[in-house]
């Protein structure tokens, strides 16, 4: 929703790295490709296959271990994605959750008023190719649907266009029955709609996507101390998760930019090959949404401080990522067309061992060595995401282990039988070394836990 500025020269994304070349690669190896591509696709919605939806888990599952399980001060929850019609009165989305759209009145297209730059050529009109738009006019982008087989318009309802506000209708029931006291926070992953005009730069602007967010609730004295905290974690984050430095950085809004309610906040930015673009947004939102909910339900959303025997509505500190962004940020940072001389190129996706979609792959020399190497896997798989693949000449096998992330191939040869050893490649290096078949695991475990 929010127009970006940029506040600085970017860096020349890699040239190599096109949104072409990873939309063919996720539609060819199975990582993301359109819903109901069978009849053609539905601009703004994305399916994500075997790879693309063990990355996805495995980001979501990282966040969560991050954000939730490592920290005794946040609790998780998972909402309705309908929730109660009033819920976006009092957030504001009912009235105010809008981009200004033109139509144009010939080919009856639609775009966003501030976009017009991209709306390219009309079709419709005889003796020009210049599209006949209207005035702006503000177009609500949640998503509508009817609750119920009447047609009763007291029913008619909303998909969330974020998953926050649940959770601050869910304050004060989750505070007590988790015995939080303030400052704690509430997390949520899940699915997020916005019909948004023009849905592009593949799953980077889509109509359903899911957000992984964070509201911490805070003293009103202690909103900047902990605006700081939870912006330096988000950026760790982000760098433990494989992204480059180069490739991130922190815009803070500017003055005009900021929501009405909102005292701070700050972009998480990623480098995509068509500019620098949020992936995360860290937000200060006062005590806006507590305040609201509170005025439009008549329930007290206030808190008592047992010690200070004192009571206050808390200020908001929100972190919001979203999950296919980050995921997509996830493919263009790690993807690398590597030059190995005479003409050979790999394409690797150089992701971390913690989000790849598949961390091992088996793979026997020889068809007559399937039973072992199969038994191997077997163990292996007990454990972890595998793959075990048998055609082909090895060096093609671990190509297509490189061009979807795989860190670590195991080889299974003739002499695995004699000397109980497989060959460990690993992905980046290319590096091959002989490993006990017992000592495995545990090489395996050592090297994930180092990797982060
Ligand atoms: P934008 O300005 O790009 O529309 P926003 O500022 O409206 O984003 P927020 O409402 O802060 O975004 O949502 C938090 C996060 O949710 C964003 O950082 C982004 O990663 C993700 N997100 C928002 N809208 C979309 C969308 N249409 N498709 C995919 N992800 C989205």
């Amino acid at each position: 929703m929010s127009q970006k500025k940029a506040t600085s020269t970017p860096a020349p994304p890699d040239a190599r790295v096109t949104m072409d070349k990873i939309v063919s690669l996720c539609a060819r190896r199975g990582f993301i490709f359109p819903s109901g591509d069978i009849y053609g696709g539905i601009n703004g919605f994305w399916d994500y296959g075997p790879l693309g939806v063990e990355l996805k888990n495995n980001l979501k599952a990282f966040w969560w271990q991050r954000v939730v399980r490592e920290r005794d001060d946040v609790v998780g929850i998972d909402s309705a994605i309908i929730t109660h019609p009033r819920t976006w009165d009092a957030s504001g989305h009912t009235e105010n959750f809008s981009d200004p759209m033109v139509d144009c009145r010939a080919c009856k297209r639609r775009f966003r008023a501030d976009q017009l730059e991209d709306a390219g050529r009309c079709d419709a009109r005889e003796g020009s190719s210049e599209h006949d738009f209207t005035e702006p006019r503000n177009f609500n982008l949640m998503l509508q649907t009817q609750i119920g087989a009447s047609a009763d318009a007291s029913l008619v309802a909303h998909l969330r266009p974020e998953t926050c506000q649940p959770i601050f209708t869910d304050f004060k029931r989750v505070r007590e029955v988790a015995r939080q006291k303030v400052p704690f926070g509430i997390a949520q992953i899940g699915k997020a709609f916005r019909n948004e005009i023009t849905p592009r730069n593949f799953t980077f602007r889509s109509r359903e996507f899911e957000q992984a967010e964070l509201e911490f609730f805070v003293h009103p004295s202690e909103r900047e101390k902990w605006f700081e905290h939870w912006k330096a974690e988000r950026m760790q984050f982000h760098l433990d998760l494989g992204f480059r430095k180069e490739s991130l950085r922190s815009r803070p809004h500017a003055e005009d930019e900021l929501a009405h309610y909102a005292n701070a906040a700050e972009d998480v930015e990623f480098l995509f090959p068509f500019d620098w673009q949020e992936i995360e947004g860290i937000h200060d939102r006062g005590d806006w949404d507590l305040s609201r909910h509170t005025e439009y339900s008549g329930k007290d959303l206030s808190y008592s401080d047992p010690e200070a025997r004192q009571s206050f509505t808390p200020m908001v500190i929100e972190t919001s990522m979203g999950v296919d962004r980050t995921c997509l940020a996830l493919l263009i940072g790690a993807y690398e067309e590597e030059d190995l001389g005479e003409g050979d190129v790999r394409s690797v996706l150089h992701l971390s061992p913690a989000v790849a979609p598949v961390k091992v792959a088996v793979l026997p020399l020889s068809k007559k060595l399937a039973e072992p190497a199969r038994e191997l896997e077997r163990t292996l798989r007990r454990r972890w995401s595998c793959a075990y693949d048998e055609s082909g000449n090895i060096g093609r096998r671990y190509r297509r282990q490189d061009e979807i992330g795989t860190p670590w191939c195991v080889t299974f040869d003739f002499d695995s039988q004699e000397d109980a050893k497989v060959t460990l490649r690993d992905r980046d290096s290319m590096q091959q070394e002989r490993v006990a078949i017992e000592d495995l695991v545990p090489v395996l475990r050592e090297r994930m836990e180092r990797a982060g």
